[in-house]
């Protein structure tokens, strides 16, 4: 599966704000973002107007990259969002909330996205009681995410248990941090994701 694999901190900084790409670190002092913030490169030039045009498409990148996606996946996601009844950017939103490998993080069950997806690749997740290997997996309300029972003795897994208790999970998922289940109570509401986005500017991008 084709993946970004660059510097990470450097998508905060050419975003302009923090994507918690890094999990632990990005609430640390050692967050690169926060000791310099400017957008990298040595031709940028700060004083320079940004287009609507650009507008438009940092707020894509910006939202495309919070949840680890590439063009294709996010462009697919966008053409399934616009078939959906209802605004276009909001159900965009629902859905990328939806894939497994952000339940997984949301849970509580891992630091970052990028770490959750690695947890489902290595199977340690079910949905339903069925196998559920494939972080692009979407959730609907009613399913039930569990940790895979062989996967309950591993060191790694005990110890993301431990930390998932101390976290908040959003109201839509009903965790139990004992057992590491989740209940999906119902789909996110848009007032529930708490990440500042604009999908007004993506639909827009993608309407040209
Ligand atoms: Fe972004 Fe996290 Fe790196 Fe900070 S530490 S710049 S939030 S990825």
């Amino acid at each position: 599966m084709a993946r970004y694999t660059g510097p990470v901190c450097r998508i905060c900084r050419r975003e302009g704000t923090k994507l918690y790409l890094k999990g632990e670190r990005c609430t640390s002092g050692k967050c690169a973002f926060d000791r310099r913030s400017q957008v990298p490169g040595q031709h940028y030039d700060s004083r320079k107007k940004v287009g609507e045009y650009g507008m438009h498409l940092r707020e894509k990148q910006k939202v495309r990259r919070y949840y680890g996606l590439l063009e294709k996946q996010f462009r697919n996601y966008f053409e399934m969002a616009d078939k959906k009844p209802g605004m276009t950017g909001e159900n965009l939103l629902v859905i990328l909330e939806s894939r497994l490998d952000n339940v997984v993080y949301r849970m509580g069950m891992a630091s970052s996205r990028k770490e959750a997806r690695q947890l489902v690749l290595h199977n340690h997740f079910r949905v339903n009681g069925k196998k559920a290997n494939i972080p692009s997996i979407l959730v609907k309300a009613g399913d039930v995410v569990t940790i895979n029972e062989s996967s309950t003795d591993s060191a790694k897994i005990k110890e993301l248990l431990e930390e998932c208790a101390s976290k908040h999970a959003p109201k839509w998922l009903d965790v139990n941090t004992e057992n590491g289940t989740a209940k999906v109570v119902t789909l996110p509401a848009r007032e529930d994701i708490d990440f500042e986005i604009n999908e007004q500017l993506i639909v827009e991008f993608y309407s040209k």
